[in-house]
């Protein structure tokens, strides 16, 4: 768990720069494990692995309808955050939806 998470989502989209970009559902996951941090194994979903995209989303993230992500996993936001901001004060996230 000391790697930093990178981005698994159900689709993708090209940025205008020709880079994926994650779309439709995004979860944190940490490269070399073959499953979400919220515990989605990636065999058996459909998440596409984006290692070049650190998870840097943050609860307070508005999604627009431009924006190919339409969803960020409550649990995966919870988990990253809990880990980086631990000296900080930060509002416990709900576990489940
Ligand atoms: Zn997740």
């Amino acid at each position: 768990m000391s790697s930093t998470p990178a981005v698994a989502a159900s689709s993708e989209a090209v940025g205008a720069d020709g880079v994926r970009q994650p779309g439709g559902e995004v979860h944190a996951w940490l490269p070399g494990q073959n499953q979400t941090v919220c515990g989605l194994p990636l065999s058996r979903t459909r998440l596409r692995r984006f290692p070049h995209v650190p998870f840097d989303y943050a609860s307070t993230d508005v999604l627009t309808e431009a924006d190919p992500v339409g969803y960020i996993c409550p649990r995966c936001l919870a988990a990253t955050q809990g880990r980086r901001r631990q000296e900080k004060s930060w509002v416990r996230q709900s576990p489940r939806p």
